[in-house]
C-alpha cells in the first residue's frame, strides 16, 4: 500500500500543506531529510505485505520482528507442508572463531565431509517424513504428530509490516552478521521489491543507513589518537600498535573499530 508520496503528503500535514502538489525533487529532498533525521512516522504511512515460504529456523528469526503483522500456516488445521531445506555438499559451513553466532565467511567444509552430511541429511528427512506419516495414519492428531518435524520444514505465513519497521529488519538482516539463510531473503525483499515500490525511500535508506557508518565515542577518540599518532591513514600493524598500547578497551570494540576504520579507508585494508 502507497508509494514514495505516501511519506512525504503524511509528512507535509505538519506544516499544513499536505495536499498541494510538489515537485519530484522537493520530494525526494524532504524524504532524504527525514530518514536523515529519523523522523520516522511518515514511513509507517506505507506498507507491503508478502506471501512468505521459509524453512522453520529461518522463519523463528524472521518472526522476531515483532513490528509486523501475520498470519501463518497452521500445522494443527493443516497436514505439515511435506518440504525440506536441503544444503548441497559444497555448503555446509565452518562455525566462526571470532564470532559465535556467525559461521566463517566463504569457509567450507571440505567436500568428502560435504557428500556424507547432505547423504545423512537425506536419510534423516526421510526417516522424520515417515515418522510423522506413521502417526498421522495411525489417527494421531496433526498437532502432536508435528512435534518432532525438524526446523528444515517450510511454512507459510502472510507478513505485512510498514516502511520503518521493514528499513529496521533489513538493516538487521540485509548486515553481514545475520544469517546467509535469512539474509538471503532480506536481500530479495529489499533489492527485488522495496527498491522498486519505493524507488526514493529505498536510495535514501541505502544512503544513511545500509551504508552508512556509525561511529561511537571510543571510536571517535580511537581516530583522533591516530590522527595525533600518524596524521594520516594508518596500516593494520599501527592499528594494533596504538590500541594495544591502550588501557581498559574491549577486544570486540576494538575489533568493531577496525571493520570500521576499514570500511572508510581510514585503516588500509
Ligand atoms: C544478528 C542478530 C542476532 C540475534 N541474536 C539473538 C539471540 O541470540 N537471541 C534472541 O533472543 N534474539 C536475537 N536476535 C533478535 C533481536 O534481538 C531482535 O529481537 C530482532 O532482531 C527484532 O528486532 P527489533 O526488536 O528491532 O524489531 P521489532 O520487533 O520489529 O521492533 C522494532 C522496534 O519497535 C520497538 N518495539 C517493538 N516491540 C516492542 C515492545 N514490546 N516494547 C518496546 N518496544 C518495542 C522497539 O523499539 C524495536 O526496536 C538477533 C538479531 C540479529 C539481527
Amino acid at each position: 500500500m502507497g508509494d514514495d508520496n505516501s511519506i512525504t503528503q503524511a509528512a507535509r500535514i505538519s506544516y499544513g500543506n499536505h495536499t498541494k502538489e510538489k515537485s519530484e525533487s522537493e520530494n525526494r529532498t524532504l524524504i532524504r531529510y527525514l530518514l536523515r533525521h529519523s523522523h520516522t512516522t511518515p514511513f509507517e504511512m506505507a506498507e507491503i505485505k508478502l506471501l512468505v515460504r521459509a524453512p522453520m529456523d529461518c522463519w523463528r528469526q524472521w518472526i522476531r520482528h515483532r513490528t509486523a503483522n501475520v498470519n501463518e500456516y497452521s500445522t494443527r488445521y493443516s497436514e505439515a507442508i511435506n518440504s525440506f531445506d536441503t544444503t548441497p555438499p559444497n555448503e555446509w559451513r565452518h562455525q566462526s572463531k571470532s564470532n559465535k553466532q556467525g559461521s566463517e565467511h566463504g569457509e567450507f567444509l571440505s567436500l568428502t565431509d560435504g557428500n556424507k552430511l547432505s547423504e545423512s541429511e537425506s536419510k534423516f528427512h526421510e526417516i522424520a517424513e515417515t515418522l510423522y506419516e506413521i502417526r498421522l495414519e495411525a489417527g494421531v492428531a496433526r498437532e502432536q504428530a508435528r512435534k518432532d518435524l525438524p526446523l528444515s520444514t517450510y511454512t507459510e505465513a502472510y507478513w505485512k509490516c510498514d516502511l520503518h519497521n521493514i528499513f529496521n529488519f533489513l538493516r538487521l538482516r540485509m548486515d553481514k552478521h545475520a544469517q546467509k539463510e535469512i539474509r538471503e531473503y532480506a536481500e530479495v525483499i529489499g533489492k527485488e521489491i522495496v527498491a522498486k515500490l519505493f524507488p526514493v525511500c529505498w536510495e535514501a535508506f541505502e544512503d544513511y543507513i545500509l551504508d552508512a557508518v556509525k561511529f561511537t565515542a571510543f571510536d571517535i577518540a580511537l581516530m583522533q589518537t591516530f590522527f595525533d599518532a600518524y596524521g594520516t591513514k594508518i596500516s593494520e600493524k599501527e592499528f594494533e600498535a596504538i590500541t594495544k598500547s591502550l588501557q581498559n578497551t574491549n577486544n570486540r570494540e576494538v575489533a568493531e573499530a577496525l571493520d570500521k576504520f576499514k570500511t572508510i579507508g581510514f585503516v588500509r585494508a
